[in-house]
């Protein structure tokens, strides 16, 4: 019966942002459970792969793409954004520069999408490093994150492991709706 059949997805995820914001962070807690105060190595060139039971019928992997500190440049590559499925642009609530940038890595994710790819990529953004300060104004971001087409965003920590489950979880649902 259908109930039998496991459907495989694969989606590639792209994670963008200023340097030092969290981006290696949030993936090396997420896929292997690790965290460390030192400035990680980034991926590299290629990606790290998460496979998740999303539910009893669907198999999600995830290759999550890395950036190799091209972003102090400003610009990364067409092939980083080639065929991308879902993007999660990060910010430091620690750094108000970080935030004023995301609306230049969100501009360049639509930009480099609608050349390469069918669709538009579905965008999350993360207020990351939330176990060093408060957020003050929630309201501010929610209005930010309504116009400017993200489906939603959360408070992080790479560090204590807040929210990044979650984070993926919702992008993995939007995911596989744009599918
Ligand atoms: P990237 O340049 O965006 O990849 O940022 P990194 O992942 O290399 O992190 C930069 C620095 O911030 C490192 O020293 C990390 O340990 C630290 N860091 C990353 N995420 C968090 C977090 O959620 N909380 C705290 N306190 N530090 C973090
Ligand atoms: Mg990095």
């Amino acid at each position: 019966g259908s109930d039998s059949t496991l459907q495989d997805h694969l989606f590639k995820v792209l994670i963008i942002g200023e340097s030092g914001v969290g981006k290696t962070s949030i993936i090396k807690q997420y896929v292997y459970n690790y965290f460390s105060e030192q400035h990680p190595a980034n991926i590299g060139a290629d990606y790290a792969l998460k496979v998740e039971k999303y539910n009893k019928n669907k198999v999600v992997k995830l290759h999550i793409w890395d950036t190799a500190g091209e972003e102090q440049t400003g610009d990364m590559a067409s092939a980083y954004y080639k065929n991308a499925s879902g993007a999660i642009i990060v910010f430091d609530i620690t750094r108000y520069g970080t935030f004023k940038e995301v609306t230049k890595w969100k501009n360049q994710l639509e930009t480099k999408t609608a050349q390469l790819n069918d669709s538009a990529v579905p965008c999350i953004l993360l207020a990351n490093k939330c176990d060093l300060q408060e957020i003050e104004d929630h309201d501010k971001i929610d209005e930010y994150v309504t116009d400017h087409g993200y489906t939603t965003w959360f408070e992080t920590s790479a560090k204590n492991n807040l929210h990044i489950d979650d984070a993926f979880q919702c992008l993995i649902s939007q995911m596989l709706l744009t599918e």
